[in-house]
């Protein structure tokens, strides 16, 4: 039997790289990761005293099991799913195969809900596999305050958190996030440009930065630097709009900068933006709230 390695995405993230730790430790398999960890991922393992997984590069003449991801561009073994013997996940599914493998794939807020859930009786006895496991649930689901948060993941927590002895999980949620939470001391073309993305819509490059904070002032505090930035983005780098949004996740909502025609932004959300930037009430997703609204506007 050749080695068993239960690994996450690339660019992992804290559900990716627990989910894999802990069902590893589950099963009497290895735990490996696709990539760096991040600060955050690092502070949960150095919490509950488990060291990083193994850097898997090579996949050759191994049985893998995925976790939090199943397709392709998301895997170590690439195009090649031969090798993948188990999936649990709770993406959306887009995964080949030419051999019956075991599956589990649900719609919870996090691949560490659905390990939670199955194997809760061995868990029990594992206060640190329970620590590792909430505060992936409670990242993935920005403390329950994503729109993929489900009744189950609730409920969830709680058990695992009387394991961990968690007493306040609202608490225990922040503390982790708030590790990659601040933009106090950052340089600001790195706090613009950490999850940065270019878009075309309708033929005009758009770019969108967006970041994830505690406290909306720190941004507030910085307003000036934030728009000089992008301002000198959008001209040096041909664009028709730079937009950066801070968001808020404890008052759930973005503010929203941008360099460009304040008409495009009053388009696309219905709200005259005051000066460089506007308030988007309850807007927490690139994907699904800022890109949409601004590549219809753009389009009309
Ligand atoms: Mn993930
Ligand atoms: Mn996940």
């Amino acid at each position: 039997m050749s080695d068993v390695f239960v690994i996450g995405h690339k660019a992992p993230d804290t559900d990716s790289v627990c989910s894999a730790i802990v069902y590893a430790e589950l099963k009497g398999y290895k735990s490996a990761r696709a990539g760096e960890l991040n600060d955050e991922t690092k502070f949960v393992l150095d919490k509950f005293g488990f060291a990083e997984p193994e850097l898997l590069e090579n996949v050759e003449g191994k049985s893998l099991v995925l976790v939090d991801h199943n397709e392709s561009s998301q895997r170590v073994c690439g195009e090649d799913s031969s090798m993948v013997i188990e999936i649990v996940d709770h993406h959306k599914f887009n995964f080949v195969n030419n051999m019956p493998i075991s599956i589990l794939n649900e719609p919870l807020g996090s691949t560490c809900t659905i390990i939670a859930k199955h194997h809760m009786d061995k868990i029990k006895s594992k206060p640190k596999l329970a620590g590792l496991l909430l505060s992936a649930l409670l990242s993935d689901t920005v403390i329950f305050k994503s729109p993929t948060t489900t009744e189950e993941d609730k409920v969830i927590a709680k058990e695992l958190a009387k394991i961990a002895g968690i007493d306040d999980v609202n608490a225990f949620g922040i503390e982790i996030k708030k590790v990659q939470g601040s933009i106090i001391g950052k340089p600001i073309d790195s706090v613009v440009k950490k999850d940065y993305k270019d878009f075309d819509f309708g033929g005009k490059k758009v770019g969108i930065g967006q970041t994830e904070i505690l406290d909306i002032n720190e941004a507030y505090n910085r307003k000036d630097e934030i728009v000089k930035f992008i301002e000198e983005l959008k001209n040096s780098g041909g664009y028709a709009m730079v937009a950066f949004a801070a968001t808020d996740i404890m008052k759930e909502g973005s503010e929203l900068f941008f360099a460009g025609d304040p008409g495009i932004i009053e388009k696309a959300f219905g709200k005259k933006p005051e000066g460089n930037s506007l308030w988007l009430p309850g807007v927490m997703s690139r994907k699904k709230q800022i890109a949409p609204p601004l590549e219809k506007s753009f389009k009309a």
